[in-house]
């Protein structure tokens, strides 16, 4: 299974800005058998880290996966989105990138005290998106659960980077 999503991920040189290799992951969503064996594996990943209560798709392909997953799991979903989009109140986290920064937002409301959230992305790359989403996830008073993604860049260490707020539960099905 895992050979077969591996076919599906096309890789784009150069997007979207020069020496970037983009992991494309819209044929795997477009082929029914495979966005369906994703779904399953993700929410497989669930299976063994107890209690779920939520699960929060950071923006936006997250959200593509993270809402399926969602429905399949019978558990809400929660976005973690770029600065600016949310309407409500939220709680904003900032984060390093290479070259400068980005930021992230989740509503105040979205999870409540001691609820034990999944996080849910396509891909783990340097893990400072991933980190600054379990962080707001903290902030909130709610505990990560895990942090399940589809593909994930070894050599860029994002699961070290990402141990100060998920020592385990990380969880990825495809590994470059
Ligand atoms: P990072 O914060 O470095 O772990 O980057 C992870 C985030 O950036 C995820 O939301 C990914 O969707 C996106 N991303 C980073 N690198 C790539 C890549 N090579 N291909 C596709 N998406 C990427």
């Amino acid at each position: 299974m895992e050979h077969a999503i591996r076919k599906l991920i096309r890789n784009v040189p150069d997007f979207p800005k020069p020496g970037i290799q983009f992991k494309d992951i819209t044929p795997v969503l477009q082929d029914p058998e495979a966005l369906k064996k994703v779904i399953e594996w993700f929410s497989l990943t669930l299976d063994s880290v107890g209690q779920v209560d939520l699960i929060a798709g950071i923006e936006s392909r997250g959200f593509i996966i993270g809402s399926a997953l969602a429905v399949h799991r019978n558990l809400g979903f929660i976005p973690i989105r770029k600065p600016g989009k949310l309407p409500y109140q939220k709680t904003r986290i900032t984060y390093e990138l290479e070259y400068g920064s980005d930021a992230l937002e989740m509503h105040t409301d979205a999870v409540s005290t001691g609820q034990r959230v999944a996080i849910i992305d396509d891909l783990l790359a340097t893990g400072g998106t991933a980190e600054a989403a379990c962080k707001l996830i903290e902030m909130a008073g709610a505990e990560v659960a895990a942090l399940s993604v589809l593909i994930e860049l070894d050599d860029l260490k994002g699961r070290e980077k990402i141990k100060s707020s998920l020592h385990k539960n990380i969880f990825s099905l495809i590994h470059y």
